[in-house]
């Protein structure tokens, strides 16, 4: 039988993978309260350097020097998470713009591993991978997971706010890149009357929706959107 997200509601674990102290919530917030035991991993949770200057992007958001960004992103994590009923997992990975090497897609990959090892999941759901370097490196890893786990029927979702209508052919080119590589593609849904979340959880992130300049309501006028995606039996 095939697996659907709407299995959730009767029961069966779902594990989420967010690049970002956001992505997850942002993406998939009905999907998160739908789900009655949802466990989200943010990849890159780690701590700037404690020396390094404030990055651009922080500094967008609002906070000012010499605060810990990462402490108060994953509060405002926690608070959406466990307003949805959701487990917060956060990774030690430095996100672009705190990095001084480049990142290691093993190591990302190792950490995505062991987590599907210790969750356990029915449904693994992870990033279409879109906009930005760190959405990337992520799907790609989490492809490699899905695979190595033997997780052949997977999910993914496309990222909100960046899969808006203006930019829909970015998530058709991210499927083809997908298909190429032997991925198969089925849309799938939440039975209806539970696709739309009230953007509670979204305005938990008032830093990211400043650096977006994009309000919780805006955002939610665009549908989540997932697919089941399977790769053919080795
Ligand atoms: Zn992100």
């Amino acid at each position: 039988m095939t697996r659907t997200l709407a299995d959730l509601r009767s029961g069966g674990r779902l594990l989420v993978i967010s690049p970002h102290l956001d992505d997850a919530v942002l993406s998939c917030e009905a999907l998160l309260k739908f789900s009655r035991d949802a466990h989200v991993l943010t990849v890159f949770g780690g701590d700037a350097p404690a020396d390094a200057p404030l990055a651009e992007w922080d500094r967008q958001c609002g906070f000012p020097a010499g605060v810990n960004v990462m402490e108060a992103r994953r509060a405002e994590d926690s608070r959406a998470l466990t307003g949805l009923g959701a487990v917060p997992l956060w990774g030690n990975e430095l996100q672009e713009g705190y990095r001084t090497d480049a990142a290691n897609l093993e190591r990302i990959t190792s950490l995505i591993t062991a987590t599907i090892d210790s969750i356990a999941p029915t449904h693994f759901l992870f990033p279409l991978g879109l906009k930005h370097h760190d959405h990337l490196l992520v799907a790609a890893a989490c492809g490699i997971a899905a695979r190595e786990r033997a997780l052949t029927t997977s999910f993914v979702y496309a990222e909100r706010p960046y899969a808006q209508a203006k930019e829909f052919a970015v998530v058709r080119k991210r499927i083809r890149e997908l298909s190429t590589g032997g991925a198969g593609f089925s849309p799938d849904r939440l039975p209806r009357g539970e696709r739309r979340g009230d953007r509670s959880a979204l305005r938990c992130y008032p830093s990211q929706l400043r650096g977006l300049r994009m309000s919780a309501f805006r955002i939610g006028i665009f549908r989540e959107r997932y697919w089941r995606i399977s790769w053919p039996n080795k």
